[in-house]
């Protein structure tokens, strides 16, 4: 639904996207255009019955809106529509719950979804509740249930924090070990399918997985990266993708794993420069940096696919500056698909650890 703002396209495009990484396959996209939400459908009747037939025509069984919808909303569209409706957040979290693969991703998924239905369910109950106008709702069966859903997920959100815990304090000695061994840490951050993964094959030639979906990276991954004309080792972590309208509570769930990011001596953000919309990606990027304290750690921009710029869009220089939220940020030209600009950015990593690195006490 486009409620006038500029970029509706590209984020139209980046739901079917989401939508294809959760294993779905958009068969239509429809634009919407309304001033506000209408308070019970979301979009107008009429739209809704347009949107009815489309269902029926490509046999659709799933119809995905890219705003948030409320429960009561979700609800009348699912039986207008007969299919199931989505918001963005419940794609977002599905993807998360099928990509986690660490011990300490799959706890977070898990507490994040439970902490979506717990708001779901509260909501939902109440609305429930004001329907049956209060007849017999004080210590009726409504209000049991509504009890023992409360503390079913009360009680499975208490177990997965405290085993979240157990997890996070030993990733905390590894950081401990690493931070004794003096090693240079460098996190690569970005907008999700910026090419962060691919970056990070490049420079360790591992293998970490890559694909043209969003969020292929879930859990930080750490490599020891040799720089030869600095002659030392430095740790690269990629980290999770970030996205615009990142759900708050998976910000907030995924922060262990941005921890990694945080602890960094030196930011690489990636930005995918063929994008038109990169410079609203920076600005996303940049938000959630500031939601993870992390803002203040120095941070070169990489611009990367430059392969598919064509002549005129392509940079005169490898390497300049480019002013971020009243920053001057270096800024590498590369391509992480065909190695272009690869050199330039080890040989910019290499002066940035000598210059920066504290010599051991
Ligand atoms: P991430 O989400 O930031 O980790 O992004 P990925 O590394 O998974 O890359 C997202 C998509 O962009 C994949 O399809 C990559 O093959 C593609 N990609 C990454 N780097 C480049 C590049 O330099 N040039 C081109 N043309 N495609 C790239």
């Amino acid at each position: 639904v486009d409620f006038g703002h500029a970029h509706f396209d590209h984020e139209l495009e980046e739901l079917g996207l989401l939508a294809e990484t959760a294993g779905l396959q958009p068969v239509e996209r429809i634009i919407v255009k309304r001033k506000v939400p209408d308070p019970a459908l979301f979009i107008g009747s009429g739209k809704v019955e347009e949107i009815a037939a489309l269902v029926q025509g490509h046999g659709a069984s799933e119809v995905i809106f890219d705003q948030a919808l409320s429960p009561a909303q979700q609800r009348n569209l699912e039986r207008e529509l007969k299919v199931a409706v989505y918001d963005r957040t419940f794609l977002i979290l599905e993807i998360f719950a099928q990509r986690a693969r660490s011990h300490e991703g799959k706890l977070q998924v898990e507490l994040a979804r439970l902490q979506y239905l717990s708001t779901r369910l509260v909501r939902r109950w109440s609305h429930l509740e004001r329907q049956r106008g209060g007849i017999g709702a004080r210590g009726g069966p409504g209000e049991t249930q509504i009890e023992l859903d409360r503390r079913m997920i009360g009680d499975a959100i208490k177990r997965v924090r405290e085993r979240l815990v157990k997890v996070k304090k030993q990733r905390g000695t590894q950081r401990r070990q690493r931070q004794r061994n003096q090693v240079f840490n460098i996190s690569l951050v970005g907008y999700t399918n910026a090419g962060k993964s691919s970056l990070f094959n490049a420079l360790v030639k591992a293998r970490a997985y890559s694909a043209d979906q969003l969020f292929a990276t879930l859990d930080t991954t750490t490599r020891q990266m040799y720089l030869q004309e600095a002659g030392t080792m430095v740790s690269l972590s990629d980290t999770v993708g970030f996205i615009r309208d990142l759900p708050h509570g998976l910000v907030e769930a995924f922060q262990a794993t941005l921890q990694e990011a945080v602890d960094a001596d030196l930011l690489l953000h990636v930005v995918d420069a063929a994008n038109p919309n990169f410079p609203e990606q920076i600005g996303q990027v940049m938000r959630v940096l500031e939601e993870i304290d992390a803002a203040q750690i120095p941070q070169v921009l990489v611009f990367n696919k430059i392969d598919k710029l064509d002549d005129q869009q392509r940079p005169l220089r490898q390497l300049d500056h480019m002013e971020v939220q009243g920053r001057q940020l270096p800024r590498v030209f590369i391509s992480a698909q065909s190695g272009e600009g690869l050199d330039a950015l080890r040989q910019f990593l290499a002066q940035w650890v000598l210059e920066h690195r504290q010599l051991p006490d």
